[in-house]
């Protein structure tokens, strides 16, 4: 495949993205070649995006670790994989042999690859899968039931059920989401799939509440209302919430989980939170109420493989509300900034 290929080169300024003729990728032995045909545009690409050089990203980078692409060539030594498979990308892989790594978490191995940060990713024609990320088995192999555009969506349902696994969810338990943009909206199905019971979503943005409500929501909670809280004890009861899950960039989603959490009830830090911000908390609170506190990152590529299994029993299309050519790509990240619609997607090829 040697040539040349269109992809969206991030430099690391301020909306410094170029269009650009670079070469196609060569292909070694060990390593697959990938013809994209969609790429979702996560928030993190937004954010850098506009707020550009984030000191963990190469330079300059194709960003776009969301994936659906078929596989345009193999090398030489490659036997799990044969030219035109359709596939998605777990877009990280550890070094193989830490701690973590051996222990099936390679999302918190210390020298991970991430597709789109410190490797090139899928805002081009084509991307390169090397034999390192090959091996760990980055390719999944997609069921013809999910629709390219959905094959997008994966990426964040792997890192939403790495958290729902960690949450552990009981039949029945209630449930509050901090959070209606797209990932928020992917815990509320999932929450729904795994059998909790009433589930609440809380956002500022009523369009999103909205949509929220369609997606699923029993009920649903605007938070710029003084009486938000009194909204959720209303409807839950007075004990509040089995779990609660803080799907947004803010400092507040964090708080607000415990101004509604239950004794005994578990809360997962979902969203990151931007730098200089801190939790101010009583340790009393989790000490007599037994609440426990828990953090989840990225996916593992066994999530990332019960996600792919998991995804023809969703309807992911409608998560899918803006489509745009390689070109344009400006457009889609000005969606996200604006949060217009669930989900922005490029399509490539
Ligand atoms: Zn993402
Ligand atoms: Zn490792």
């Amino acid at each position: 495949m040697a040539g040349r290929m269109k992809a969206a080169v991030f430099y690391g300024g301020k909306e410094d993205c170029k269009i650009e003729e670079v070469s196609t990728p060569k292909v070694g032995e060990g390593d697959v070649l990938l013809k994209v045909k969609a790429c979702g545009i996560c928030g993190s690409d937004a954010r850098y995006f506009f707020n550009g050089n984030e000191p963990r990203y190469k330079k300059p980078v194709i960003l776009g670790h969301e994936i659906t692409a078929d596989i345009a060539e193999v090398g030489s030594k490659v036997k799990e994989y044969i030219k035109g498979n359709r596939v998605t990308v777990a877009p990280i892989y550890g070094c193989g042999q830490c701690e973590f790594c051996i222990t099936g978490q390679e999302n918190l191995c210390e020298e991970v690859v991430v597709f789109g940060i410190n490797t090139d990713a899928g805002f081009a024609e084509y991307m390169l899968i090397p034999e390192k990320g090959v091996k760990r088995g980055v390719l999944i192999k997609l069921d013809d039931k999910v629709s390219d555009k959905a094959g997008t969506i994966l990426e964040s349902l792997s890192c939403v059920l790495h958290g729902q696994r960690k949450l552990d969810i009981q039949p029945g338990d209630s449930v509050v989401i901090f959070g209606a943009g797209p990932i928020g909206l992917l815990h509320l199905l999932v929450s729904k799939k795994i059998g909790a019971g009433k589930v609440i979503v809380v956002d500022i943005v009523e369009e999103r509440l909205k949509e929220a409500k369609k997606i699923g929501a029993d009920h649903i909670v605007n938070s710029s209302n003084k009486t938000w809280e009194n909204e959720i004890y209303s409807y839950l009861g007075k004990n509040g919430t089995d779990r609660a899950i803080s799907a947004a960039p803010s400092l507040a989603a964090v708080e607000d989980s415990f101004k509604v959490i239950k004794k005994g009830g578990k809360v997962l830090i979902f969203g990151g939170i931007p730098k200089g911000n801190t939790l101010a908390m009583d340790p009393n609170f989790i000490h007599y109420n037994e609440v426990e506190i828990l953090g989840s990152v990225d996916a593992t590529i066994d999530d990332f493989k019960r996600t792919v299994a998991l995804a023809p029993y969703f309807d992911l299309d409608r998560f899918i509300s803006y489509s745009y050519k390689l070109e344009d790509i400006k457009k889609g990240m000005d969606r996200i900034k604006n949060k217009e619609g669930i989900k922005t997607i490029i399509k490539i090829n």
